[in-house]
């Protein structure tokens, strides 16, 4: 499949049908898988033959989407997860433990943060966030030698900083460590990170890979090309012997392409359990199959909603990386020349009160917590997303008391448009 282009993987990746077979994925719903002995499926949790026999582990049905998802992004391999927030922790905790040290860009995810500077740091990993458009010496300053990776988010959701991935890539492999990135907003139609040095990639697939609000889910894919091996007193868990598998080592017996990827699977999932349910998976893939088309399409309503609201004197301020003059807008020319995604997100004259205000007498567009959806969303995050941050931590994220995110869906433009309108005349 690696041939064809991307809107190609989209429909046909990951699966295909034997003589007979189903022509979409099937579901399999099974918690378990039958063996005829005992001795084929001790080679299973032997780790010496592959196979499937509990869900928690491993499915089928998400395994297929796991691979679609790997194609697309130009990956070895892939593993579904109940949630974005699971695929976060997953990529992080599957290479660092209690000790290490991660440098995080500041522009993430509130949940990331928080899950990042409160709940891994309890767990005994510090976390170091510098701003995506810091000096390169602050970014060379914030290593310390029990670093284990950096991580970033392509499009920072909701402070929409795109990061300069290739500045980042260079930075950690410097220091002989993988950069992972989170594209969810930019997806692998708009950004394939693993082209600009990315080692890892993550997912919150609730989000455009869904695209219909309909499940909660993640993703994690790995590059294959980060060389493991090259540091193994900084990667032991990848490169000595596990013990939990008779001695098994990772980038021995699965090489760099599968190594992360099977021990997240066969040491995480097994311990932890965030899997995604094959229900889930398929309706992932449903979302995937017309990804290309449907992200075309919020890119243009997001470019056409920028210019209006842009042009619009009852406006402060607009943040769109497709708008000439926009901060990131040569980063945007650069990492998404085809379009970034669907989310602006602007700050109206007058402040929270005006926000609130404005939010509360749109029609079409609904008040969620949720983003990069089919159907047009917006949010005010410091008073839900991002409620747990001061004021100064929202500033590092790049979130301001006034910014209201607005998601774009796939409805027309004209409509989200006029929407708009309506609603700033009643502030
Ligand atoms: C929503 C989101 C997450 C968390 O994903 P869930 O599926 O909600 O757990 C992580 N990163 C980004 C960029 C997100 O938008």
């Amino acid at each position: 499949m690696s041939n064809y282009k991307t809107g190609t993987k989209c429909v046909q990746a990951g699966y295909s049908p034997k003589n007979g077979e189903p022509r979409q994925i099937p579901i399999y719903q099974s918690t378990t898988f039958k063996y005829d002995t005992s001795e084929e499926m001790g080679k299973l949790f032997d780790l010496e033959a592959s196979g499937y026999f509990y869900s928690r582990l491993q499915n089928p049905t998400n395994d297929c989407v796991a691979a679609r998802i790997a194609e697309l992004e130009g990956g070895s391999a892939a593993m579904l997860t109940s949630s974005g927030q699971a695929a976060s922790f997953y990529s992080v905790f599957n290479i660092a433990s209690c000790g290490d040290h991660i440098v995080s860009s500041s522009a993430i995810y509130g949940g990331t943060y928080n899950l990042f500077a409160v709940t891994m740091k309890r767990m005994g990993i510090e976390f170091t966030f510098v701003a995506p458009d810091c000096s390169d010496e602050e970014l060379e300053k914030a290593f310390r030698p029990n670093t284990k990776a950096v991580f970033g988010e392509t499009i920072a959701n909701p402070a929409l900083d795109v990061l300069d991935i290739e500045r980042f890539a260079n930075a950690a492999h410097k220091h002989g460590v993988p950069l992972i990135i989170d594209n969810t907003f930019a997806t692998p139609i708009n950004c394939r990170p693993f082209e600009w040095g990315a080692d890892i990639v993550t997912h919150s697939t609730t989000k455009y890979m869904d695209g219909h609000a309909s499940g909660v889910g993640g993703c994690i894919v790995d590059s294959g090309k980060f060389d493991w091996t090259k540091y193994p007193d900084k990667f032991p868990g990848l490169c000595t012997p596990d013990n939990s598998y008779h001695g098994v080592t990772y980038t021995e017996r699965f090489g760099l392409e599968g190594a992360y990827i099977t021990k997240a699977t066969v040491q995480l999932m097994r311990d932890l359990g965030s899997i995604q349910s094959p229900q889930n998976a398929y309706l992932i893939n449903l979302g995937l199959e017309s990804l290309q088309l449907r992200m075309k399409r919020h890119c243009e309503n997001a470019q056409a909603v920028a210019e209006y609201v842009k042009a619009h004197d009852k406006i402060e301020w607009v943040r769109y990386c497709g708008l000439e003059g926009d901060k990131n807008y040569a980063l945007g020319q650069k990492y998404l020349p085809n379009g970034s995604c669907g989310v602006i997100s602007f700050g109206v004259k007058g402040g929270r009160k005006a926000a609130e205000t404005f939010m509360k007498n749109l029609k079409l567009a609904s008040i969620e917590t949720h983003v990069a959806d089919s159907k047009t969303c917006c949010l005010h995050p410091a008073s839900a997303t991002h409620r747990q941050m001061n004021d100064d931590e929202l500033r590092g994220a790049g979130v301001s008391p006034d910014l209201i995110r607005f998601s774009c869906g796939i409805e027309e433009k004209e409509d989200i448009i006029a929407d708009i309108a309506q609603a700033l005349q009643t502030i």
